[in-house]
């Protein structure tokens, strides 16, 4: 038996050479292996506990995957998810594009919007908690990740306000004319070479073709042929050139922003 404070001290000797803030990583697992909180651990550090499955966790976290899988949680527009390795990690930077849908929709009466690749949902359920009177379809190809959304619909209460639908881009969604479509597609050159911890998660999720703008430009197609006013999507840091030049054949600017880093990382098209 080891007491917190032992194992606190063992854990985070093992993950300094994989983790930037081991003792933040080996207290956020111990908290969600024991199912308590921070304070929890602060004020019981004699406490005795049974060690072994907390350091099969913190192995996990040794051989790099990401912390949110092994705690299957991940936060998101400060309200937390549920995510497992079916779903991408959400990234502090899809905030963004959530705001942007938000001020496109501001002025719009009962918006409809359609969500293409909605992996964990975040994106589609921050919008039906932000804009209540929102219409919203949420599609993804991955049938996993479709009951990993439903899960967090269904936890924030909003899963009968999100239609899902299980479809490659909008095979399986006939509707058109609608307000808003909005996508983080995967959006990664097929053979960039990413950092391990990447590895763990879906790679349909982050690779999008040989130059990784194949699945956005088709995106653009359905923006375009489905008679959609507002498009709004995430992109990779060097694509903002050949989105512009891709929408130059269809007489459409974008208006691209940046990320927190100040890089390009995202368009949105008002028509
Ligand atoms: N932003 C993610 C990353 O850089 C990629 C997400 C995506 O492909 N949509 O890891």
């Amino acid at each position: 038996m080891y007491s917190v404070k032992e194992a606190l001290t063992k854990a985070t000797q093992q993950i300094k050479g994989i983790s930037d803030i081991p003792n933040k990583e080996a207290r956020i697992l111990l908290a969600s292996y024991l199912k308590k909180d921070q304070l929890w651990l602060i004020t019981h550090d004699g406490e005795e506990i049974v060690e072994e499955g907390y350091f099969k966790l913190i192995e996990r976290r040794f051989n790099n995957e990401p912390i949110e899988y092994i705690t299957n949680s991940a936060s998101f527009y400060g309200r937390d998810f549920y995510v497992d390795s079916n779903v991408l990690i959400p990234r502090p930077e899809t905030e963004i594009l959530v705001d942007e849908v938000i001020s496109t929709c501001k002025g719009i009466k009962r918006p409809t919007i359609v969500e293409i690749g909605t992996g964990s949902g975040i994106i589609s359920i921050v919008l039906a908690l932000l804009i209540p009177d929102a219409i919203i379809t949420a599609i993804d190809i991955s049938k996993e990740a479709l009951k990993v959304a439903q899960k967090n619909a269904e936890k924030y209460e909003v899963d009968d306000r999100i239609e899902f639908i299980h479809s490659d881009l909008c095979e399986n969604y006939k509707k058109k004319n609608f307000d808003m479509l909005v996508s983080n597609p995967p959006y990664i050159a097929n053979d960039e070479s990413l950092h391990i911890g990447l590895s763990y998660e879906p790679s349909m999720a982050l690779y999008g073709g040989k130059e990784g703008d194949e699945i956005l430009k088709n995106i653009i197609n359905i923006f375009i042929e489905k008679n959609v006013k507002n498009l709004a999507c995430e992109m990779g840091y060097d694509q903002k050139d050949a989105i512009t030049n891709y929408l130059k054949d269809f007489n459409l600017k974008a208006n691209f922003y940046k990320d927190l880093a100040r890089l390009d990382r995202g368009f949105v098209i008002n028509k």
